[in-house]
């Protein structure tokens, strides 16, 4: 019908000079935006179904191809956006949900980039890390109160179990079959070389993953997909996911055509079944209740391995964490409302939640006025984008950090925001065979372990810089930190001074 026809968002422009019709983007494209006219002799595009992914783009052997933006447009309403009325077009064709993944892309504020990093000046010198030791590593868990030793004199080491970290960062949680199994073996050994961690998601454990256990935070979510003793046993942490920046407040759905053989036993369900989290967990209504359950899978693996609660940032993140750090968990993860998803409502992923910046402020902060904030360590991800931002989420008050759109990226994503159709080029958020086979899990964990191995170099640059040898001397020192461009409000939640002050 005429009325729902809508001008694609993009157009592929293919040089005519450079073109050999070899054919390279018409076998690369799972769109099938390419093919070959044998009437024309030359190659056709059908822009309609690209997602700009850049997948052609990347592999054309002459340089042929470019993906611009379409300039049709509407008439100029600073209202009624060509997005909001194509969206409307769109949803009253359909009657459906509009569907989206990875993170809200909107132009709301990155406080991140409005924060800058202190340095060192004359008194208090900086320290060269080439020639003096920087420790980045850090020990995730509840902490005593004070040091405390027997009557020999030697200190009583009773601390409950502590995940160690050798670099403050963390692969977040993305589950075997939202993303790939070569996906998931890319990050499991990335992990493993590094001396950090990867997350299951709430997928389930693939069987060959088991060997990587030690690096390893398996996930327990609404759904239970997955979840048996051997799986707890597997992991070196627990992650309860109560909540997920993306998401805040609903469930997840893994569209049955996803379901397929190994996600299938994986999870433990039919093949071809959707999956779908419930929103709530059902015997989650209080946090007497998360206790119980932080206290069962503690029971469950003889109290040797930390639970972690993820939460995503919400309006009342802080008093919510105050309640967690209460329940016996030993890690709060917190996920800003950019954080990404393989799919998520469109209306939910961009306008619910909170930046993950003033969540962490205030989270710190509630904790540290209530004399608990030793009970728990601190996580927080949610488009944590360069070394810079973890930076500066430590001096927020963050332990460490999850990354997982810059992991992703990392593998050869380009933000087409397509995962949910489960044809992506790259080889990361699909399970077609012949697709999956594009990323090469040796190229795709030595390019994770380059990317967190270069972060570690320029965080170790900036820590001198300011004169700190130490995550840990780093962690909720704000005055590390300066605003420009903020409110005295903004200012005030950061906890922050206004630079020039
Ligand atoms: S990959 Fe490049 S050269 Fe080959 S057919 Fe496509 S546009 Fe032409
Ligand atoms: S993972 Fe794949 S589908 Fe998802 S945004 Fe990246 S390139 Fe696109």
């Amino acid at each position: 019908m005429a009325i729902d026809f809508l001008y694609p968002d993009y157009e592929v422009v293919r040089n005519p000079s450079r073109c050999i019709a070899c054919r390279v983007c018409e076998r690369q494209c799972a769109n099938e935006v390419h093919s070959y006219d044998a009437e024309l002799n030359c190659m056709v595009s059908d822009e309609s179904k690209c997602v700009n992914c850049h997948r052609c783009v990347s592999l054309c052997p002459t340089r042929a191809l470019k993906i611009v933006k379409t300039d049709h447009t509407f008439k100029e309403n600073a209202n009624w956006t060509g997005e909001t009325i194509s969206e409307v077009y769109r949803q009253a064709g359909s009657g459906g949900v509009l569907l989206s993944s990875m993170g809200n892309p909107k132009p709301l504020p990155i406080y991140w980039d409005k924060m800058l990093i202190n340095a060192s000046q004359v008194t208090n010198p900086s320290i060269d890390p080439l020639r003096e030791p920087m420790e980045t590593k850090v020990f995730l868990g509840k902490k005593p109160g004070c040091v405390e030793r027997g009557e020999d004199g030697k200190l009583r080491n009773n601390l409950t179990p502590q995940l160690e970290l050798a670099v403050p960062v963390m692969f977040s949680a993305m589950s075997y079959g939202s993303i790939s199994y070569n996906a998931h073996e890319s990050l499991a050994r990335a992990a493993q070389a590094l001396g950090t961690y990867y997350n299951t998601g709430e997928g389930g454990l693939h069987e060959d993953f088991y060997q990587y256990g030690k690096n390893t935070i398996v996930q327990v979510a609404s759904g239970r997909f997955g979840v048996h003793k051997d799986y707890l046993e597997a992991g070196a942490a627990i992650e309860i996911k109560m909540g997920q920046g993306a998401k805040p407040g609903i469930g997840g759905h893994l569209p049955g055509a996803k379901i397929v053989g190994d996600v299938s036993r994986t999870r433990m369900i039919p093949e071809g079944s959707d999956a779908i989290s419930p929103a709530p967990h059902h015997d989650i209504y209080s946090i007497e209740d998360l206790r119980q359950l932080v206290y069962s899978l503690k029971e469950a693996t003889e109290y040797k391995k930390p639970v972690i609660v993820k939460i995503a940032a919400v309006h009342n993140v802080a008093a919510i964490a105050s309640g967690i750090a209460r329940s016996g968990a030993d890690i709060i993860a917190i996920d800003g409302f950019r954080g990404g998803t393989g799919a998520a409502p469109t209306r939910i992923r961009d306008n619910v939640g909170i930046p993950i910046e003033l969540a962490l402020a205030s989270v710190d902060q509630r904790l540290r006025e209530e004399g608990i904030r030793g009970n728990v360590s601190l996580v927080v991800g949610g488009s944590i984008r360069s070394s810079a931002d973890i930076i500066k989420a430590v001096a927020l008050g963050a332990d460490a950090v999850y990354i997982a759109t810059s992991a992703l990226l990392a593998l050869g994503c380009h933000l087409c925001r397509s995962c949910h159709q489960g044809k992506c080029n790259w080889g990361i958020a699909t399970q077609r065979p012949e697709l999956v086979r594009r990323l090469n899990p040796n190229v795709g964990y030595q390019r994770l372990v380059n990317l967190v191995t270069a972060w570690n170099h320029e965080i170790k640059e900036m820590m001198g810089g300011m004169g700190i040898n130490s995550i840990e001397a780093l962690k909720g020192n704000r005055l590390m930190l300066r605003g420009v461009g903020l409110t005295d409000r903004e200012l005030s939640i950061l906890g922050i001074q206004h630079a020039g002050e």
